[in-house]
């Protein structure tokens, strides 16, 4: 598994993007469940997958 590390562009809080993943909640900007910061619970929009 590949921990890919995500920082919150809101509170620049840092975690696995596993973390912030569990935290999915409904966005009604994107009108769909994604990412949201598990420390600030702002909707997180710039991930970036390092493969
Ligand atoms: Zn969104
Ligand atoms: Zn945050």
């Amino acid at each position: 598994m590949i921990m890919v590390m995500v920082i919150c562009e809101e509170c620049l809080y840092t975690d696995k993007k596993v973390e912030f993943v569990k935290n999915s909640d409904y966005c009604k900007e994107c009108i769909c469940d994604h990412s949201m910061c598990p420390n600030c619970k702002s909707a997180y929009h710039t991930v970036t997958i390092t493969e």
